[in-house]
């Protein structure tokens, strides 16, 4: 009898998809399993700083990036602060010159458009491809081992990853990963909690614990 009991997680990770290759974002995820936090938000934040530089270098030269731009007609409030923070000075002026003018034209022409923000707009289509290829990767081993030595994933991307991945088993086995995950977080915010108490002020709070804080903060971001 004994023979047929199985470990219930070793079970669920038995299953392989002779399909998924290892391309270079494969390769750039895993990496990403190494830093402090989510790695789809890592990877959309590392993405959107290049393309901003991307914006500033070559939007003076690249007809292409710079009708995008024009198209867009200003960024979202967050974008704005960004790009005015990565930005040099000439490069504001000239992409600046250049959205107002058009906008100045489209309102003479009372044709004024609403467009949604170039760099949401880059971000969302950035966040598709990262969901869509981390569930793929999902189906290697190499790559689920990665991801249970990580951080784990923010809510937000868990929860799309988690519709994006077809086979049960599998969308069970990043559940429970994850879930491993906050009840860590969780008992450190409480040891945290418990030191505050006047019995316990003598003890030393860890990085380990002020550093959950900070995860779960940045877990529950939406
Ligand atoms: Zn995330
Ligand atoms: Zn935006």
């Amino acid at each position: 009898m004994l023979g047929f009991i199985q470990n219930p997680i070793k079970s669920l990770f038995h299953k392989e998809h002779p399909f998924v290759e290892k391309d270079s974002l494969f390769y750039e995820i895993s990496d990403a399993f190494e830093t402090k936090g989510c790695p789809v938000c890592h990877l959309l934040d590392r993405y959107e700083d290049q393309y901003m530089e991307a914006l500033f270098y070559e939007s003076v030269n690249d007809g292409n990036i710079r009708m995008k731009m024009e198209q867009s007609q200003g960024l979202c409030p967050l974008h704005t602060q960004k790009f005015l923070k990565a930005g040099d000075i000439l490069g504001l002026s000239i992409l600046g010159a250049d959205l107002i003018e058009e906008w100045l034209i489209a309102l003479d022409r009372n044709n004024e458009v609403n467009t949604t923000c170039l760099l949401c707009e880059q971000r969302s289509q950035n966040e598709r491809r990262l969901n869509l290829a981390f569930a793929r990767y999902f189906y290697l081993k190499e790559f689920r081992d990665a991801f249970e030595s990580s951080a784990g994933l923010c809510k937000k991307h868990f929860r799309q990853i988690q519709t994006l991945i077809n086979d049960q088993n599998l969308a069970e086995a990043l559940i429970k990963i994850e879930e491993a995950k906050i009840e860590k977080l969780i008992a450190n915010l409480y040891e945290v909690i418990r030191k505050h108490d006047y019995r316990f002020q003598n003890e030393t709070i860890f990085d380990r614990e002020t550093e959950a804080i900070r995860r779960v903060w940045e877990f529950l971001k939406k």
